[in-house]
């Protein structure tokens, strides 16, 4: 399964002047399938139990390297949460909002944090 291919993509990732940001709401994103539906809100539950999980270990949120600009993305659990909520409502996610200079050690991606969950679950 891959996590990422569910995300909209960005339709400003080529634009310099990218003007993503939460002031796009009435920007319709393309409406989601019900099997991306079906999966995203299974991931939605996921990063509440990621984030109960791993944010007392010191764990913020989630990275990962975006195939658009080839640079890693920082996401804090409830950014994350509220970008799959948007997507949910078929609005557009600010895919590319940088993080206010995120500390790179309190991310991992997300197949660590789906491993440490299961780790817990088997203990
Ligand atoms: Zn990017």
């Amino acid at each position: 399964m891959d996590f990422f291919a569910n995300m909209p993509r960005d339709p400003f990732a080529d634009d310099p002047n990218d003007p993503a940001s939460f002031l796009e709401e009435d920007e319709q994103a393309v409406p989601l399938t019900p099997e991306e539906r079906a999966s995203m809100e299974a991931e939605l539950r996921l990063v509440g139990e990621f984030a109960r999980a791993l944010k007392p270990r010191g764990i913020d949120g989630i990275f990962f390297l975006c195939d658009d600009c080839e640079e890693e993305h920082f996401y804090e659990w409830e950014i994350l949460g509220n970008n799959m909520r948007a997507a949910l409502n078929n609005e557009l996610a600010p895919v590319h909002e940088p993080g206010a200079h995120p500390d790179p050690t309190r991310y991992v991606p997300w197949d660590y944090a789906l491993g440490y969950l299961d780790g817990m679950e088997s203990r």
